[in-house]
């Protein structure tokens, strides 16, 4: 994990290797400290906070969170007595898709049902590699807001934009205009394959929008390394592009499974995970077919798919 000084009182931790669950964090060194999504385990958060100790000391008054998904909010617990602020639909979620427990018994299984699951093991056996699920507690947003959420830190204001649900359903930006800062959370990837569970394309380029219209000097992405707003140009063109590929193919008959594996990668190859495609092309065929943004996943089958994506494309299997 590395440590960067984005802004005069902004700083970002960057999880380098990018893969799954490799979330960054951010830190608003104003008004008595806020930190921005808080890791996918107990052991990278502490990290996280060792990085950000050297630069405040003590525990930070508040923690907001991007949206939903584990690996944004798996650190919680280690900032008792916070303000954690987060968008009113994140309580309800957090219960759907960051019970720990889930992620336990995933990682308990993986071997069992290995054989029919193949991309569950995989996935399973990677986050191994870097990451303990034990002992997380799921701990609450204490503060909830529904559009917009204003906090004025030492006379430097700081904006929660709800801009969901285009990743999740909770999405939100944390915009600091004074120094120029978007700390974006699962809107923008940078050098990694997006994806997105619950949301549409729609919604997504209007949140890409609005934050090049912000036009900050340095974006935090919620992966990948630090950008400017050619981060969020980047990201609407890849998710342009997937979608435009995965009209042509569903128009063509093709499932989404095979235009995952027809679709010419082009420039976007070289991103981390490029298999996480299909996920993209799945979501882009929900519409397609008129289907509700929120139906439900079902995951092992994901992993499953990409492992075969990226078989087919001869990748190595990277989540
Ligand atoms: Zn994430």
């Amino acid at each position: 994990m590395k440590l960067h000084q984005v802004s005069q009182n902004c700083y970002a931790v960057e999880n380098e290797k990018n893969r799954v669950c490799d979330a960054n964090s951010g830190l608003i060194n104003l008004g008595g400290g806020v930190v921005i999504d808080t890791q996918s385990d107990l052991a990278h958060a502490r990290q996280m906070n060792t990085l950000f100790g050297t630069v405040r000391a003590g525990m930070p008054k508040r923690v907001i969170i991007t949206h939903e998904d584990g690996d944004h909010v798996w650190g919680n617990q280690l900032f008792p007595g916070a303000e954690i602020i987060s968008h009113r639909t994140i309580p309800d979620r957090m219960k759907e898709v960051a019970d720990p427990a889930e992620m336990q018994h995933l990682i308990k299984i993986a071997e069992q049902i290995g054989a029919i699951h193949p991309g569950a093991l995989a996935i399973a056996r990677q986050l191994q590699q870097d990451y303990d699920f034990d002992g997380i507690n799921l701990v609450m947003p204490t503060t909830l807001f529904d559009e917009r959420y204003t906090l004025d830190l030492d006379g430097t204001e700081v904006h929660l934009i709800y801009v969901g649900a285009c990743h999740q359903l909770g999405d939100t930006i944390v915009h600091v205009p004074k120094e120029g800062v978007v700390f974006a959370g699962d809107v923008i990837f940078s050098e990694c394959t997006p994806n997105g569970w619950i949301g549409t394309y729609e919604k997504w380029f209007k949140c890409l929008d609005l934050i090049i219209s912000l036009n900050p000097k340095v974006i935090v992405p919620g992966h990948g390394p630090m950008c400017g707003i050619e981060g969020a140009k980047e990201m609407k063109g890849y998710l342009e592009y997937v979608r435009e590929e995965s009209e042509r193919c569903f128009k063509k008959g093709l499932t989404s499974l095979e235009a995952s594996k027809q679709i010419d990668l082009g420039k976007y190859g070289t991103w981390h995970a490029p298999a996480r495609l299909y996920l993209n092309v799945e979501r882009a065929y929900r519409e397609f077919r008129k289907e509700p943004a929120d139906a439900p996943w079902d995951k092992a089958m994901c992993f499953d798919v990409i492992g075969e994506v990226a078989k087919a494309r001869g990748l190595g299997l990277e989540f």
